[in-house]
């Protein structure tokens, strides 16, 4: 496996500021200083008028214009029209307030402009840590690797997470949880992405019990975001696998929303890998605190109330042959191929079956 000590390893380690605590988002007009800009474009996708208005307020001269309109994996439409924005406003930097969405459509603009970005995150995403962009075109999801969009500050505060819904918050956090189990099986995990990957497991399962339970409980949530800086922080270096493969797939083709599908897919990878992968199982379940990686990914799914399936979520049974095929295609060889009938096997459980394993469409 990758983290063999014998095995050849290049690793290179991610610049960028990060800002985190209570209130951090009253330093938005002081980062964008900080970089020497002077046209801040914001990308608002949270649509909270007041703090929107205060973001602008705080950013006097230095507030070019404001775009209010954000899409999950990012339709190629859209970027063309953030990149004209960013153009006509003649924006010398970015300003990402929201969830990964926000994040994605700059990132879109930040890879032809190279224009700096400050993220100022509101979900459990991650997109903030990752020099990943993804674009959609005629239904299918294209990303790739660009230090250009890699967010220069990213600006942490975990009161603008307490607006985010108990069932959001579960399943924004499962994306993150995601982040890290994949880091530990590609073929870029190495020891850092294997110690922030366990880490981000712990923080998020102990802080999203907390933050589901009591929104407003600004511990669990600090603790929560902290973990999904971590989930980023592995996706980043260690990269995407089978999992976000699918999940990309289904978002990017299907148009499910990106963190449920990442929730409900996300035991069923693991179980398919229990005998390719058992060090990184072992690992999961270890950060989990439980005996197995798959019954401590379900136990958190059922604390936090995911029981949805795919179908709940618009997927048809007849989708299920395309979405196979789409993302055996681009399916990794590590931690072990696979193949299109077991990806159809692993979509096929998931149609009715939530994070929880309990069946929802079929009893
Ligand atoms: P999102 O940004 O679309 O947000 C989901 C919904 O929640 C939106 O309606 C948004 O307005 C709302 N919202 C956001 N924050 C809120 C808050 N604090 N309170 C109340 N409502 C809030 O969803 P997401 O899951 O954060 O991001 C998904 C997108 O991010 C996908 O396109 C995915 O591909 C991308 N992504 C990219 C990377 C990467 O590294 N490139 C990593 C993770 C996700």
């Amino acid at each position: 496996m990758p983290t063999s000590t014998a095995t050849r390893l290049d690793y290179e380690a991610l610049p960028g500021r990060v800002v985190f605590g209570d209130g951090a988002v009253g330093e938005v007009a002081a980062e964008v200083a900080r970089l020497g800009a002077r046209r801040a474009l914001l990308v608002d996708g949270l649509f909270d008028a007041p703090l929107v208005d205060r973001i602008e307020r705080e950013l006097g001269p230095r507030h070019a214009g404001t775009l209010a309109e954000v899409a999950q994996h990012v339709p190629a439409e859209l970027a063309a029209r953030a990149l004209a924005r960013a153009r006509e406003l003649d924006a010398d930097c970015l300003v990402a307030l929201g969830g990964g969405s926000a994040t994605g459509v700059a990132k879109a603009v930040a890879k032809e402009t190279g224009l700096p970005i400050i993220a100022v995150p509101t979900t459990y995403a991650g997109s903030e840590m990752t020099p990943i962009w993804g674009i959609t075109t005629d239904a299918r999801k294209e990303t790739g690797r660009d230090l250009a969009v890699l967010p220069r500050t990213v600006i942490y505060d975990p009161e603008l997470t307490v607006s985010l819904p108990p069932l959001a918050s579960a399943a924004s956090g499962m994306n993150a949880v995601a982040h890290c189990v994949e880091a530990m099986w590609t073929a870029a995990a190495n020891p850092v992405t294997d110690a922030v990957a366990a880490e981000g497991i712990a923080l998020l399962a102990a802080g999203l019990r907390g933050s589901v339970r009591e929104p407003r409980d600004l511990e669990a949530r600090g603790r929560a975001l902290r973990g999904a800086w971590l989930g980023g922080t592995a996706l980043a270096v260690g990269g995407t696998g089978l999992h976000h493969k699918i999940c990309h797939v289904l978002g990017g083709t299907f148009d499910l929303p990106h963190a449920e599908v990442h929730a409900i897919v996300l035991p069923w990878v693991v179980e398919h890998y229990r005998e390719a992968a058992p060090a990184a199982l072992a690992r999961v379940a270890r950060a989990l605190d439980a005996e197995d990686a798959v019954a401590g990914l379900r136990e958190l799914g059922r604390d936090l109330g995911l029981e949805a399936g795919l179908a709940d979520f618009g997927l048809e049974q007849g989708d299920v042959e395309l979405a196979s095929e789409l993302a055996a295609a681009v399916a990794p060889e590590l931690p072990a191929p696979t193949s299109r009938a077991q990806i159809e096997e692993i979509l096929d459980k998931a149609m009715y079956t939530g994070t929880t394993g309990k069946g929802v469409g079929n009893g």
